[in-house]
């Protein structure tokens, strides 16, 4: 599928699921190294992460604890800044060493707020990893330890990302078409 609607969107074919297999099996590789003599805690951050989550544990293949935790801060197609916990994360951090998988990091406001409880709660060391980033959105101190795919400050849908709660079981990825195009 080349175009896709939702509700009132149009959206374009952005990123096919090969490159974002292929992105995530680079993350991977890279992960399972630095994580060696740790016993790591994976969090996945719902629901926008539950596909990229789900490929990237396949990819580890490995003997590691994993959880979820939930928090919403978007409304339609804009960051809120305001940042709202709806499922903490439900195992002891103390002492762990913490790698978060996010789907995508735009203004960062999230990804700090989560990582500011963790480090508070006294986690030994948080990793960070988003399988897209858009940096020129950033408005945080926020460096991403593993970056999937960097991406124009666009608004996208599919593998996880949705619009209104809709298109997130798509597997590729879209960007949205402005009015006109
Ligand atoms: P931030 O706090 O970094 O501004 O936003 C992070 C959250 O906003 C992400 O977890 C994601 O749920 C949502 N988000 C950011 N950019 C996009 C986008 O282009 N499309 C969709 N669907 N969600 C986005
Ligand atoms: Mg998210």
């Amino acid at each position: 599928m080349n175009r896709i609607r939702l509700k009132d969107k149009e959206f374009e074919l952005f990123i096919p699921e090969s490159k974002i297999k292929e992105a995530i099996q680079g993350m991977a590789v890279r992960i399972k190294e630095d994580i060696k003599g740790t016993d790591p805690l994976f969090v996945g951050v719902l629901n926008g992460a539950f596909m990229f989550a789900a490929e990237l544990m396949k990819e580890l293949n490995g003997p590691y604890q994993l959880t979820f935790a939930r928090y919403s801060s978007y409304k339609g197609t804009s960051s809120s800044g305001e940042i709202n916990e709806i499922m903490p994360i439900q195992v002891p951090v103390e002492g762990r060493t913490v790698v978060l998988m996010e789907d995508i990091i735009d203004t960062g406001f999230t990804m700090e707020f989560v990582i500011n409880k963790l480090r508070n709660a006294g986690a030994a060391d948080v990793k960070l990893a988003t399988l897209l980033f858009k940096p020129e959105a950033m408005q945080c101190k926020l460096v991403p330890d593993y970056v999937g795919l960097s991406i124009p400050t666009d608004f996208i849908v599919g593998y996880g990302l949705d619009y209104d709660e809709l298109g997130r079981m798509y597997r590729d990825i879209y960007k949205i078409v402005e009015p006109g195009k």
